[in-house]
C-alpha cells in the first residue's frame, strides 16, 4: 500500500524524502501544497519537477477519509461525519463565533476510559485514529469552509475535544499537533490549539515535553469519591496527582492557566458545596472553568442541571474572582440530528461495508 503523506509532519516528511534520495526542502513545498493549498494529488504541485511528482505518485498518495454526513444548524454550527473504515465513523464540529472559528476534532473511534456521562465512552474503545485521520479532519474542514476568505481563515482555533482521549493516542496526535502549528501547514499559535484530557497524568507530562499547547482538563468533581465514579481514570490518577500534573504542565504551557471542564449533572455534582470545593482546586492551580450543561443520551441515567442551578454554581466561582464560562446551547438542533445522521449512514452502509458506530459528541467551548 502507498504511504499516506497526511501521516507525516515536517520531520517525518524530511525522513521520507531523505530515504528516497530527495532534498529535505522538498518537504516544505509538499507541506505547503497539501495543507495550505489543499492539494489532494501531485499534479497540482506545479513548482515540483514532473519527474519527482511521478516518483512520488508511485509510492505515495494523499488519502483523506471520506465525509459521509454534513449538517449545519441554524446558528451555523456544522458537523461532519467522517468514515474512517468500514466499521467506524467519527465527528468533527465547526463552531463559528464573532472573530473566531473553532474546529473540534476527534482522536479515537470510541474511548476506553468509560466516563459515566459520556456517550463515546459507552460505545467502548474501537481504535486509535492515525495522524492522517486526525489532521484529515482539519484538512477537510478547511477546504469545506473555503480555506481563506480574504486574509481571514475560517478556522482560527482547534480543540481536541471530539471523540476519544487524545492523550491515549499521543503517537498519532503529536505529529497532527505539529502540523497544526507548522507555518508551512496550518500555522496556528500554540494558544489556539487545545488538547482536552480526562487526566492521564504521565501523558500530560509527555505533551508538555514534546509539544505544549493549551490544555483543558475534564475535572467534573473536586473530590476523589465522586470523581472515581464519574471519571474512572481518577482511580489511577487521583485529584491530588492530577492537580500536581496541571501545575507541572503550566511551567511549559503557552497559556498561564488550565481550563477545567465541568459537566453539570443534576443532583450529582452541581450543589453550592460542589462549587465551593472547586475553590480549593483553584487555590492550587491557576485556572478557568468551563461549565458544560450535560448533553443527555438514552440510558445515561443522568439529567442536565437546570439553568438556575448552573447560574448559582457559576456565581459561587465568580464571587471568588474566578473566570467561568458556560457552554452556550449552540448546535442543539444538529446534536439531535447527529444521532439520526449516524443512523442514516449505518443504514446506507450496512448493505456494503458494515455498520459504523454511532458518533455523538457534545459541543464545548473553551476560553480563547
Ligand atoms: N477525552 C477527552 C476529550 C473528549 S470529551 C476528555 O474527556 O476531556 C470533551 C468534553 O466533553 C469532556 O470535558 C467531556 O467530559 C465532555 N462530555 C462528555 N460527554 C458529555 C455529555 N454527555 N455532556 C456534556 N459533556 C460531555
Ligand atoms: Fe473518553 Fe473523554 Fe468520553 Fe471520558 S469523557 S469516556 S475520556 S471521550
Amino acid at each position: 500500500m502507498k504511504v499516506n503523506l497526511l501521516d507525516f509532519d515536517r520531520a517525518g516528511l524530511e525522513r521520507l524524502f531523505a530515504s528516497i534520495g530527495e532534498k529535505p526542502f522538498r518537504s516544505r513545498q509538499v507541506l505547503h501544497w497539501i495543507h495550505q493549498r489543499g492539494a489532494a494529488d501531485f499534479d497540482a504541485m506545479t513548482d515540483i519537477a514532473k519527474s519527482l511528482r511521478a516518483r512520488l505518485a508511485q509510492s505515495a498518495e494523499i488519502r483523506v477519509p471520506p465525509v459521509v454526513g454534513d449538517s449545519i444548524a441554524a446558528d451555523a454550527t456544522r458537523k461532519w461525519l467522517i468514515q474512517v473504515d468500514g466499521a467506524n465513523a467519527v465527528e468533527a464540529v465547526f463552531i463559528p463565533e464573532t472573530g473566531r472559528g473553532t474546529l473540534c476534532v476527534s482522536s479515537q473511534a470510541g474511548c476506553v476510559l468509560d466516563c459515566a456521562f459520556c456517550s463515546t465512552g459507552k460505545q467502548g474503545f474501537n481504535r486509535n485514529l492515525s495522524t492522517a485521520e486526525i489532521i484529515g479532519q482539519l484538512w477537510m474542514a478547511d477546504r469545506a469552509l473555503g480555506r481563506r476568505q480574504g486574509a481571514v481563515r475560517p478556522i482560527t482555533n482547534v480543540v481536541l475535544m471530539g471523540m476519544g482521549e487524545p492523550l491515549l493516542n499521543l503517537d498519532a496526535v503529536l505529529p497532527a499537533l505539529r502540523l497544526m502549528l507548522d507555518d508551512d501547514a496550518y500555522g496556528l499559535s500554540r494558544r489556539r490549539v487545545t488538547v482536552s484530557t480526562s487526566g492521564v497524568v504521565p501523558e500530560m507530562d509527555r505533551l508538555a515535553r514534546e509539544c505544549p499547547v493549551a490544555l483543558a482538563v475534564s475535572l467534573h468533581a473536586a473530590d476523589d469519591a465522586l470523581r472515581d465514579r464519574l471519571v474512572p481514570v481518577n482511580r489511577k490518577y487521583p485529584v491530588r496527582e492530577l492537580l500536581a500534573a496541571c501545575r507541572r504542565y503550566l511551567e511549559r504551557a503557552p497559556r498561564d492557566f488550565i481550563t477545567f471542564e465541568y459537566v453539570m449533572l443534576d443532583g450529582v455534582n452541581d450543589s453550592p458545596a460542589d462549587a465551593r470545593a472547586l475553590l480549593r482546586v483553584a487555590a492550587r492551580v491557576r485556572c478557568k472553568f468551563n461549565l458544560i450543561p450535560f448533553n443527555p443520551f438514552p440510558g445515561s441515567g443522568f439529567q442536565r442541571s437546570s439553568a438556575e442551578r448552573i447560574r448559582s454554581f457559576a456565581e459561587v466561582l465568580q464571587r471568588a474572582g474566578l473566570t467561568v464560562t458556560t457552554r452556550k446551547t449552540r448546535g442543539e438542533a444538529i446534536d439531535a440530528a447527529c444521532g439520526q445522521l449516524a443512523g442514516d449512514v449505518a443504514d446506507r452502509t450496512r448493505r456494503t461495508a458494515g455498520r459504523p458506530r454511532r458518533a455523538a459528541i457534545p459541543i464545548v467551548e473553551v476560553n480563547a
